[in-house]
Parts: C-alpha cells; structure tokens; sequence
C-alpha cells in the first residue's frame, strides 16, 4: 500500500494531493500541471521490426509516480482522473479519427489478484468512453515475470522476452480495427516492444500507443 509521506498531516487534513501528499482537497494545482503537458511523441526506433510511435503526457518525476501509484495501487479516484486525462490527451496525439481499439498492457496475474483489478484494463474502459474507441484485452502475460521496476534496461527486455501472448478471442474483431496500445509508464520501451512483439505473432500491427507518463531517457525526438 502506498504510504504517505506525512503522516502526521494526514491526521490533521484527512484529504491530501495524491502527487505531493501536502493537505488539499483534491490534486493540488502544481502536481496537476504536470499532467497537463502537451502530448509528446516517441519513437521506438526499429521495434520488432518497424518502429512504434508513442505519444504520452507528463514527464517521470516523483509526484507523477505517486499519483501512478496512488491509482494503481489505491485506486483513488482522484488519481484515476488524472491518469484518464492524460491518456485522452494521448490519444488525441495519435492522428486516426476511425474508431480505434485500445489494446490494454496486462500486470501480472499475481498483482491483479492481490490489487483485486486490473487497473489499466479499468483506465482503459474509462478512456474509451470518453474517446469513442474500443477495448480488447487481448494480451495475457503466459509466464511469471519480475517486477520490471528493479531491473536494468537490459534485464528488462530479458525478463520480458516471450513473456505476452494473445488471447485467440477477439482477435478477429481487433484486425478491423486500428490497434493502439495503452499503458501507464514507457520507461525503456521493453513492455510495449513485448506487446508489439506478440500482436505480430498474430499478424497484427499496432498503429502506436499511449502512455500517461514517461520517463525523460526515451525523449530525444
Ligand atoms: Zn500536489
């Protein structure tokens, strides 16, 4: 569970920002800016063959990753309104005005049923309200991975590689639609190369995906 880092303002103000913690009644306005970027794009260059465009939001810093980890983990709802604004903002940096098909990045299956949902596949559902699209979870993680967070960018793609499959539901109602991938965080760009790697695999290829947030490394285009 997340933890705050005032815990004696929590007793006074029972209500704080989920970015910095410090009493508000909700998000306050300077961890709201940072949700309030425009929407940047990112190539990963030559991934699984072709390159994949993702456009995000805010940048990494420590009030970003509480606000992620207040929604992912606490699914505070105040949090969760800030995640889902950021990703219309995404996905209206991808230019395509067809119906598009969100395709969610899955956790874990052990943080799923410790978090009693799979939070993106729930962001997904709400943003796709918003923007018209559709969602098929259609990617399953097939085999136990570590947490990508303590790892090196290279152990990353290692703990991923062959980690994804899809699901054969769906998967004919998802080639009609153009396929954009969904997830939280682009850090090194190896989840979204893994997801990439299995929609191909069912001859599938995303037209890009978004991202709430990213870190500052992938930013150089
Ligand atoms: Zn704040």
């Amino acid at each position: 569970m997340r933890k705050s880092f005032y815990p004696l303002l929590d007793l006074v103000y029972p209500k704080s920002c989920p970015g910095c913690h410090l009493p508000s009644i909700s998000i306050c306005d300077s961890c709201k800016s940072f949700w309030q970027q425009p929407p940047i794009s990112i190539t990963l260059r030559k991934s699984q063959v072709s390159d994949l465009l993702v456009v995000s939001v805010a940048q990494y810093r420590d009030e970003v990753r509480a606000v992620l980890l207040a929604y992912k983990e606490d699914g505070q709802r105040e949090a969760g309104k800030v995640l889902r604004e950021a990703l219309l903002q995404a996905r209206r940096g991808i230019s395509n005005p067809s119906v598009c098909a969100f395709v969610p990045i899955p956790s874990n299956p052990k943080s799923v049923r410790r978090r009693g949902r799979d939070f993106m596949l729930d962001l997904c559902n709400q943003v796709a309200i918003q923007s018209g699209d559709q969602v098929l979870s259609i990617i399953k993680v097939n085999r136990d991975v570590q947490d990508q967070s303590k790892l090196s960018e290279k152990e990353r793609s290692q703990n991923l590689v062959g980690a994804f499959d899809c699901t054969p539901k769906n998967l004919k109602l998802l080639a009609k639609f153009p396929i954009i991938l969904v997830d939280d965080l682009l850090t090194t760009g190896a989840t979204l190369r893994e997801a990439q790697r299995a929609l191909r695999q069912r001859g599938l290829i995303p037209i890009g995906a978004i991202t709430a947030a990213h870190t500052a490394r992938l930013v150089r285009n």
